[in-house]
């Protein structure tokens, strides 16, 4: 038997003539930025994360930079990221001139530690920016409290989290703005890069909208050096048409994630913590080995795609030589690169390639 990690192309063969007739209508309506495409998605993004606003961007990258050029940071400010995310996390803060404070996870949930981040803050410090990292919401409620108190933002990157909840309600509104990505491995995505921010705050919204647009409200009126990132109306119709199929398809994944639960338990791989206030939209299904490398070669040999999330933390990566950090600076971020491994997930999997992959795990030694 053969498990791919992901096949995004199931989406499309589960949906192709709806798909198919949305980008034909793209196509044939002769507008190809902004227009009703565009706006019909930002309106069914926004009503389905319960945000009064949504503003399609370019990527995720994009949506973060954006967001956080919206909140003033700039040169000399400072941001608190998690010690263990994706680099895009940490890219945006730099691409605005600002410096990434790193703070470690919990080493249960794998999201930022609450209780570690006032430590790391200083007068300098603009915005708080958790990652819900693997599709489990972070801890919003100490992160919100402990913001509003030392008056900075929080800014979510929730590129991993569409549908994910936390406390019941779907990210998008609990800080003051949350950014996506609708790469097309992730659980909402297009066919090709694709980004967006919602927000409950009408100022923020605004000034989003306007950097992306080349600063600009008015053409050839620039009120800020702002950058071109739009959702290209291609993108939005196909993702207009996927995103009423988003809850049945993270349904399917949960359906994976407890039955890899279920039998992964008294095996050798260490299982993801749940926590009683986070939904998970499951975008990735993480374990832990101190041997990964050697199972992963095992699952590779039985035909079995796995990934590493991430293989090198962004402290140690060579781009980020300059802060200075050595090893052992993030001694938990470091830990998890070396023995994390994520198994195959999606809605398009079955339960007998669930199975199997339980079954070569259990056989592991
Ligand atoms: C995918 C991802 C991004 C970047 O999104 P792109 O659309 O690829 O630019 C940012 N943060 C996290 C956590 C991601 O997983």
């Amino acid at each position: 038997m053969k498990v791919p990690f992901l096949d995004v192309r199931s989406a499309y063969v589960e949906l192709k003539p709806e798909l198919d007739q949305a980008v034909a209508r793209a196509l044939d309506s002769g507008w190809y930025i902004f227009g009703e495409e565009v706006a019909r998605f930002e309106k069914a993004f926004a009503e389905y994360t319960g945000t009064r606003f949504a503003i399609g961007l370019g990527n995720g990258l994009d949506a973060l930079r954006i967001a956080l050029m919206a909140m003033g940071v700039s040169e000399g400010d400072e941001v608190i990221v998690p010690s263990n995310t994706y680099i895009a996390t940490w890219l945006a803060v730099t691409q605005c001139g600002a410096r990434p404070v790193p703070v470690e996870p919990d080493a249960g949930t794998l999201n930022i530690d609450p209780q570690r981040i006032e430590q790391a803050m200083t007068s300098r410090t603009k915005v708080i920016l958790p990652v819900h990292l693997y599709g489990l919401p972070a801890q919003m409620a100490p992160i919100l409290e402990l913001a509003r108190r030392r008056g900075v933002r929080v800014l979510e990157d929730g590129a991993q989290a569409h549908g994910a909840r936390y406390r019941g309600e779907r990210i998008g509104g609990h800080g003051d703005a949350v950014t996506w990505s609708f790469y097309p491995g992730k659980n909402l995505g297009a066919f090709g890069d694709a980004g967006g921010v919602t927000t409950n705050d009408a100022e923020l919204a605004d000034r989003v909208r306007t950097i992306a647009n080349y600063g600009s409200k008015v053409k050839y009126v620039n009120e800020v050096c702002g950058v071109n990132s739009r959702l290209d109306p291609i993108h939005a119709a196909a993702l207009a048409v996927k995103l009423p199929l988003l809850d049945a398809w993270n349904a399917r994944r949960a359906e994976i994630a407890g039955y890899y639960r279920r039998h992964l338990q008294g095996t050798s791989v260490r299982l993801p913590v749940a926590h009683p206030d986070c939904e998970s939209s499951w975008h990735l299904f993480p374990v832990f080995s101190q041997r990964r490398d050697a199972l992963q070669a095992r699952l590779k040999g039985a035909g079995i795609e796995t990934l590493i999330h991430y293989p090198i933390p962004p402290h140690s990566q060579q781009a980020y030589r300059s802060l200075g950090y050595g090893k052992g600076a993030f001694p938990i971020a470091e830990a998890m690169a070396e023995t994390e491994l994520s198994l195959p997930i999606g809605p398009h999997m079955t339960l007998e390639q669930a199975a199997y992959v339980c079954e070569i795990i259990a056989g592991f030694e």
